[in-house]
């Protein structure tokens, strides 16, 4: 059942077993396995079944780090959350992941992968994909027709598959409003958690409407499935007084914020073929079971590589530029005398190097999707000001370290290392040397918290 909660008497008390805050993937999947339970569940959604823009603004924060995406459009705030925008990649994690790392402090699950594997099956189903598979040499990539810097030891071709995307509100909307034990109240603003004196347990949640009214929720047990940064702020906002935090003994909570993205570099490549074969970044359909499957493959570095050289993960993607496409920054304005740094292969370059399937193209251009270095620094916080609800509002700080740009070089450094050693090119970084607070102006950070296991936050990865 769905209610509006701007309708329902001020002051009226909610209670159920279980109350989920938050609408978006984690809280509609949840709600989804609660179905006949016969548990009473409460499900509560800040906005209503469409977009509105009074809503989307509770959203709004500063963002005092370093450029970060706009927080009133990156996600979204009605029911569904930002899957009604996401864009359907899907992958699980690396072993690697889970596994705590020599000069990587803060890093690593007490759980290994195989007790999630159950759970991605199921997540499969959730996100409308195939079976859970992801070894690409099972998705049509053949090893020897890799171009040679990516068939290892170093850089080796991976896959994510591609969700319809799915989109959580058309696709389970109506399976909830048709459920007779979740009730799922739109236009519920969590505002924050009440506990006892010793702050040591959650009492009941705070909800308030837009409209001006508020109610109190009573339950058993709270989920918190608002998102990476609301999670955060309704956290740090709540207590037995306000802005005391819940959960956070360990002064954990709205740390090791976000992901690294920057065009990285450009491929000049040698002697190129017509046709790239692994193009990373460009959706790949391959039939399986007599289905057609759609993924997408990416370069990642080899676990042997990044274990030896203590490197983070990455995820390297690629983009064909055409002559006279605007380019990111400019960067492409020298290709011309790269190229002619090519030894040998001026004729190349001239004749062959910007074709690809009968398309002119000015070499492959590299977006690096780089894992931080796990910075309690980089963070969110609570701001003074306060949204239309009278919550304090987010403040993003989101930073980067020397050693993330030591990391981002030395990954660049291997790969154009690999390029010239296979022949195949050359590699020009957007990484200068030098000055370790200074990165490509285009860079930016994802929307995703990383909290390690001592807190009982979630670990997404897109
Ligand atoms: C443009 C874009 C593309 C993306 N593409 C991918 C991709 O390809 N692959 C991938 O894995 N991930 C992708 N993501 C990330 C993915 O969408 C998120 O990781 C995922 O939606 C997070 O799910 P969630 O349930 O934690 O949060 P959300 O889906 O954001 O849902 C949170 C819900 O909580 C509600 N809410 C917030 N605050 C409150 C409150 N105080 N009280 C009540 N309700 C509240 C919101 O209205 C919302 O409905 C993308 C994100 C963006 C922005």
């Amino acid at each position: 059942m769905f209610i509006d909660l701007s309708v329902v008497p001020d002051g009226t008390d909610i209670t159920g077993a279980i109350c989920i805050v938050g609408a978006g993937a984690a809280g509609i999947t949840l709600a989804r396995e609660l179905n006949g339970s016969g548990l009473t569940c409460v499900l509560l959604e800040s906005g209503g079944t469409e977009f509105d823009s009074r809503t989307q603004q509770l959203y709004a924060g500063d963002n005092v780090g370093r450029p970060f995406p706009d927080l009133t459009t990156c996600r979204l705030r009605y029911f569904g959350g930002t899957t009604n925008h996401w864009s359907g990649w899907c992958l699980p994690l690396d072993a690697i992941d889970f596994e705590m790392r020599k000069g990587l402090p803060y890093r690593g699950w007490p759980l290994g992968r195989f007790g999630f594997y159950r759970w991605y099956r199921r997540a499969q189903e959730v996100c409308q994909i195939g079976s859970f598979d992801y070894a690409p040499e099972h998705w049509g990539v053949v090893q020897t027709k890799l171009p040679a810097p990516f068939r290892g030891p170093h850089f080796v071709p991976r896959i994510a598959q591609l969700s319809p995307p799915t989109r959580f509100r058309s696709a389970y909307g109506a399976e909830l409003q048709s459920s007779s034990n979740i009730t799922v109240y739109l236009q519920a603003n969590a505002c924050r958690f009440e506990t006892n004196d010793a702050g040591s347990e959650v009492e009941s949640l705070l909800v308030r409407t837009l409209s001006g009214s508020s109610f109190k929720v009573n339950a058993k047990v709270f989920v918190v499935a608002a998102g990476g940064i609301e999670n955060a702020r309704l956290l740090l906002a709540s207590g037995a007084t306000e802005g005391q935090g819940v959960g956070d003994g360990r002064d954990l909570i709205g740390r090791f914020l976000a992901h690294i993205c920057f065009w990285a570099g450009l491929l000049a490549v040698a002697d190129p073929p017509s046709d790239f074969y692994f193009d990373p970044g460009y959706f790949r359909t391959y039939e399986i079971g007599g289905v057609s499957r759609t993924f997408v493959p990416f370069v990642g570095l080899s676990e042997e590589t990044m274990r030896q050289r203590q490197l983070p993960n990455i995820k390297l993607l690629w983009k064909y530029e055409t002559p006279g496409a605007s380019t990111a920054g400019g960067k492409l304005t020298h290709l011309h005398s790269i190229l002619h740094d090519i030894e040998g292969r001026p004729e190349h370059v001239n004749s062959k190097v910007f074709r690809r399937e009968g398309v002119p193209v000015t070499g492959p251009k590299l977006f690096l999707n780089l894992e931080p270095v796990p910075n309690p620094d980089s963070r969110i916080r609570l701001s003074e000001k306060r949204d239309a609800i009278g919550m304090r509002k987010v403040a993003v700080d989101w930073r980067v370290t020397a050693e993330d740009k030591r990391n981002g070089t030395t990954i660049l450094k291997l790969l154009g290392a690999e390029v010239a050693r296979t022949g195949f090119g050359r590699l020009r970084s957007f990484l200068e040397d030098g000055d370790d607070a200074k990165w490509p102006v285009d860079m930016y950070g994802d929307q995703h918290t990383w909290e390690p296991p001592a807190c009982t936050a979630t670990r997404r990865s897109a």
